[in-house]
């Protein structure tokens, strides 16, 4: 399915945390390269990767899945991370611009439809995600201290939400038009 401007910046699914994607489901559906951000999606900001995250990463690749860390962060933080839990990496990926994300799909030898990213930020992990092509999975972020950020961010969603609907609502009376007999239409195209 062909995704719209505005759409690009809204997710395929969400899930509460990257511990509770149906990675199994997935895998049966197709879907063979995962595409992760670090900061607020696998761990808060900063901080190193956890023992569960190792466990989580030693899984999917158990799975079959080829796993990608794809970060705006800088070298050290990225790569650090990346070797913990034995994940690819790419550092300074310059979300939300596309190249990055080729990038990911280059190393990891797989189309884009086969691949799911998974980040907490519409307008960069989402909005990226989505114009390359992928399958895009937004999680909740995970640090409870940059909650007066995350409620800004949501504002700053908010009209791009809204417009969205609101297209998609023009679209459905534009069918419903296209559904009326030439002479009502022509009557309210006049008005
Ligand atoms: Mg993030």
């Amino acid at each position: 399915m062909r995704k719209r401007l505005l759409g690009n910046l809204l997710p395929d699914d969400d899930a509460e945390s990257v511990f509770a994607i149906p990675y199994e489901k997935l895998r049966a559906e197709g879907y063979a390269g995962l595409v992760f951000d670090i900061d607020n999606t696998l761990v808060m900001h900063g901080a190193p990767a956890t023992a569960a995250v190792r466990a989580l990463f030693d899984r999917l690749k158990g799975m079959g899945f080829r796993c990608m860390i794809l970060s705006n962060n800088r070298e050290a933080r990225v790569k650090s991370f990346a070797l913990t839990v034995g994940a690819d990496y790419i550092y300074k990926a310059g979300k939300p611009r596309k190249a990055g994300y080729r990038k990911a799909l280059d190393q990891m030898d797989l189309p884009a439809d086969r691949t799911i990213a998974i980040g907490d930020q519409l307008f960069t992990d989402i909005w990226g995600a989505n114009r390359t092509g992928m399958m895009t999975i937004r999680v909740s972020p995970i640090d409870p201290r940059e909650e007066i950020q995350i409620v800004l961010k949501r504002k700053l969603e908010k009209p791009f939400l809204k417009s969205y609907f609101r297209k998609r609502k023009s679209g459905g009376r534009r069918a419903e038009r296209r559904a009326l007999p030439a002479d009502e239409t022509r009557r309210g195209g006049k008005k």
